[in-house]
């Protein structure tokens, strides 16, 4: 099971005012979770889950939904730091149960999110030792209805994470904790992010059809100079789409050079931006020209 988590991943170790221990993927844990305990959904009815790109897109091909029905539908939007970060939460009911709790618990237990695998455990920061293992800090969230404390079982970290197939979601979600991390370690450095940057970030995290749809279109196009098989790729998996947004961040947010540009794509958007200017000039001047004629017509 999985369930109710106080800290979320985006949450630290940013803005949450718990200190906590911090754990290692070797660090034994006594925690069971099962159909049987006494507490059974406890946890699902107070629930905070905030939501990665690859957990909606596991859960949007479930419902057979668009990323924008799912999040319409499912989601709550939320401000994950001081700069307007769009992030998503799970919706609740108005006692604070999550959406997909059941009778018989989790309605899409098999593609819950990666904060309800990992409940009681909360990830505090995660990078990529080498191809295949990640370094991971991590700490154990006890909540006094949570009898799985009490239960006679240790388990790693490791081991729990295998146990919850929560790998997988590290795997593809990896790109863009480390976004969030950057952004939260450069600080005021890097400035606030521009309202279109932050509407970008929402569309390449959370609404993937959306964001393929822009990938598609001629204006993004005439910027960016990226290979055919890279445009069919991209519009036929949502992985591989996901994995280009998170790029494509960098690029917006850091300026980071993760993506080629068209050649002359900056100077044209400058010559466009001075034929706009240009045209609305003219267009000033002759209103203003109008305004003068009929006002001398009037006098004489
Ligand atoms: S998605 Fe499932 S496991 Fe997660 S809070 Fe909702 S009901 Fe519980
Ligand atoms: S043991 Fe904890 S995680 Fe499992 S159902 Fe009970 S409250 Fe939820």
């Amino acid at each position: 099971m999985s369930t109710h988590n106080p800290v979320n991943p985006a949450d630290i170790p940013f803005t949450s005012d718990i200190v906590p221990e911090v754990m290692e993927l070797e660090t034994e844990i006594q925690f069971r979770c099962h159909k049987e305990i006494s507490c059974f959904n406890a946890c699902c009815k107070q629930a905070d889950i905030t939501l990665a790109p690859y957990d909606i897109i596991r859960l949007k091909q479930r419902l057979d939904k668009s990323s924008s029905e799912f999040l319409a539908d499912h989601t709550v939007p939320f401000e994950m730091d001081r700069d307007g970060l769009p992030g998503v939460k799970l919706k609740t009911d108005n006692d604070g149960a999550c959406s997909f709790l059941t009778e018989e618990g989790c309605s899409v237990y098999e593609d819950r999110p990666a904060v309800c695998r990992y409940y009681p455990v909360a990830m505090l920061a995660m990078h990529q030792k080498d191809t295949t293992t990640d370094e991971a800090h991590f700490s154990l969230v006890k909540e006094s209805h949570c009898m799985g404390h009490k239960e006679d079982r240790t388990i790693t970290i490791g081991d729990y994470r295998k146990e919850q197939e929560a790998e997988v979601y590290d795997e593809h979600n990896r790109g863009w904790l480390q976004l969030m991390l950057k952004k939260r370690s450069a600080g005021p450095s890097i400035g606030r992010p521009s309202s279109l940057s932050l509407q970008l970030f929402f569309m390449a995290s959370y609404d993937m059809d959306r964001f393929r749809r822009f990938i598609a279109s001629d204006s993004f196009k005439k910027s960016y100079d990226l290979a055919d098989s890279t445009y069919e790729a991209i519009a036929k998996d949502d992985i591989i789409a996901m994995e280009f947004g998170y790029q494509f961040l960098r690029q917006i947010l850091f300026a980071e050079k993760t993506l080629e540009e068209q050649k002359g794509a900056f100077e044209k958007r400058i010559a466009e931006r001075k034929e706009i200017l240009e045209m609305r000039r003219e267009s000033e001047i002759a209103e203003a020209r109008k305004r003068e004629e009929e006002q001398r017509r009037e006098v004489t």
